[in-house]
């Protein structure tokens, strides 16, 4: 089955997202290291890569199904927070929004019947529920930190230990890389 116009359309559209999220984490990322809670800059590094990781899912789909990849400028961030908590709030709010973006996608597919389509997507559900959750989870542990620069330190360095993203998917179905040390 071809991949249609306007789902190629919303695939196109959702590949400058992904590249737009991993554009905003990079300059919270900045905004991190400039707060010496390098750590935090670092979890951030690894959801850039994340990002980048998600825009070449969407990628490979339409090369798969011999559609057009068209690229489009990425709008420029935001630079300027108030806090930690403060950028842990807007990333988890940017993840819903892209939840809601992926599940159009999934809309125009189901409308199509396009079972390609739904299966890559399925992949983009799960990871999405992911996204909610980590961003949710540390923006709560945020809040319980307060103002105790302490505990502020022991997250900065908990998050220093994010394991590095998985490698390029080199397909659209590509499953998640097994955890390390896994056969
Ligand atoms: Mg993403």
């Amino acid at each position: 089955m071809e991949i249609s116009q306007e789902l190629a359309d919303a695939i196109n559209d959702q590949i400058n997202f992904e590249l737009y999220s991993a554009y905003i984490y990079l300059s919270m990322a900045a905004w991190f290291e400039e707060h010496k809670l390098p750590g935090m800059g670092h979890w951030m590094e690894v959801q850039v890569d994340e990002e980048f990781n998600h825009a070449m899912r969407f990628y490979r789909h339409i090369v798969e199904r011999n559609g057009r990849v068209l690229m489009k400028a990425i709008a420029g961030p935001e630079t300027e927070w108030t806090s930690p908590l403060d950028i842990f709030e807007t990333a988890y709010k940017h993840e819903q929004v892209v939840t809601e973006r992926i599940y159009k996608i999934g809309d125009i597919a189901d409308k199509q019947r396009d079972r390609s389509a739904q299966n890559m997507l399925n992949w983009f559900y799960n990871e999405q529920t992911e996204e909610e959750k980590n961003t949710s989870e540390i923006r709560d542990q945020l809040k319980m930190i307060g103002d105790n620069i302490q505990a502020l330190l022991m997250l900065d360095a908990k998050l220093g230990a994010r394991a590095p993203a998985g490698p390029v998917p080199l397909t659209s179905i590509m499953p998640n890389p097994a955890p390390a040390g896994a056969p």
